[in-house]
């Protein structure tokens, strides 16, 4: 299927492991016969620096033409002086919410090879591959009358809204139950309805939509509990679907069961598949320019991009494979390097997964 792209490398690292990226794009595109088409654009603080704006109009333009769209990180040191409504992450967020991305998938995976590099017990996650299923409009974080105001007798108070309304719920819950029709056909509903009744509805329309899926299983469980069983045992999970809040948190806790931040690709999802794919971690300032980045989330996120996207699990499973590939033959870079072994830059990694390709 021909299909147009547009690639926003973002700021620090951003661009070193966007290159790499688009290496593994052509070698994909060519070797798949794919007809995919893309163009650079301008997003964050590299925007700003030439627009005086985080999102472009042009790069608003381009995303809305574009059936997916993959980006590198933004955001920085360099633009901590500007207004608070020109931060380079506020570009991010414009344009999540213009495109309708509602639904963020973050799947935890462990490499084999990375094992030791996990926070827990090798035997508890080796072999971990589960997917977090994050409603990413709504909930908490948006809701309204939200503010700081001050009381009668002078004490200030602060509040926010939890709200759902049932087709937010319904929308989420069909992509969390269609993903897992790709997998093991598990679907763990995360709320707290034992104290929160928005997430009482939360339960009682995920049950609804269940029933248009007999062939997959659907749990409920309290976030408490889910992050508790997260760390303890996390491979009884598949598909895990949840809030704002909550999958922002469990999201965070998942992402150190399987390593470094540099492996974690993400994808998010508007309401014809189509999406933004990028990886989960920022632009690391720390080690920008030094050739250190890992690039193998951004890499991942490609792969993710085929999936879920353009329809091409075979071009997504052979990026997968080549990952795996160039971690058996013993290449780390800096985040997940074993001692005593020495490690490759952010381009050699890049070089050795388009050779595994
Ligand atoms: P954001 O708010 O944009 O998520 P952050 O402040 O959480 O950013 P990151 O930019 O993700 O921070 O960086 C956190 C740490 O992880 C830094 O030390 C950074 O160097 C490291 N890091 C992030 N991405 C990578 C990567 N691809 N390869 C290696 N190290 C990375
Ligand atoms: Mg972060």
């Amino acid at each position: 299927m021909a299909a147009h792209i547009l690639v926003l490398p973002g700021d620090y690292i951003g661009p070193e492991i966007m290159t790499e990226a688009v290496r593994v794009l052509e070698v994909v595109n060519r070797r798949f016969n794919l007809e995919l088409t893309w163009e650079e654009g301008l997003l964050g603080g590299a925007a700003l620096d030439v627009h005086g704006v985080p999102l472009p109009t042009q790069t608003m333009e381009r995303a809305r033409a574009a059936d997916a769209i993959l980006l590198g990180a933004v955001g920085g040191p360099k633009w901590d002086a500007v207004e608070r409504h020109l931060r380079p992450e506020r570009g991010l967020l414009g344009l999540r919410s213009e495109l309708g991305l509602f639904g963020n998938l973050r799947p935890a995976i462990l490499y084999p090879q990375l094992a030791e590099a996990s926070s827990l017990k090798p035997e508890v996650v080796a072999g971990l591959d589960i997917l977090i299923v994050r409603e990413l409009t709504g909930g908490i974080y948006f809701g309204e009358p939200r503010g700081i105001r001050v009381l009668e007798n002078g004490e200030r108070e602060g509040f926010n809204t939890y709200v759902y309304n049932e087709s937010e719920i319904r929308r989420i819950g069909h992509l969390a139950f269609s993903l897992a029709r790709q997998r093991d056909h598990r679907v763990c509903s995360v709320d707290k309805s034992n104290v929160l009744e928005v997430t009482v509805l939360w339960r009682e329309v995920m049950e609804e939509v269940a029933r248009d899926y007999p062939d997959v299983t659907l749990s409920h469980m309290y976030v408490d509990n889910a992050a508790m069983q997260l760390v303890r045992a996390p491979k009884q999970f598949d598909v895990m679907v949840t809030g704002n809040m909550f999958g922002d948190i469990l999201s965070d806790a998942a992402a150190m069961l399987t390593g470094s931040i540099g492996m974690l690709p993400s994808a998010s999802l508007d309401r014809n598949g189509r999406g933004m794919y990028e990886p989960c971690h920022g632009s690391a300032p720390d080690i920008a320019g030094e050739g250190k980045a890992n690039p193998l989330a951004t890499i991942l996120s490609v792969a993710m991009m085929l999936r879920y996207t353009l329809a091409n699990p075979e071009a997504a499973a052979a990026i997968e494979q080549a990952v795996s590939t160039v971690l058996d033959q013993g290449l780390r870079t800096p985040d997940i390097q074993r001692a005593g072994v020495e490690a490759v830059s952010t381009s050699a990694m890049g070089d050795a997964v388009v050779a595994a390709l």
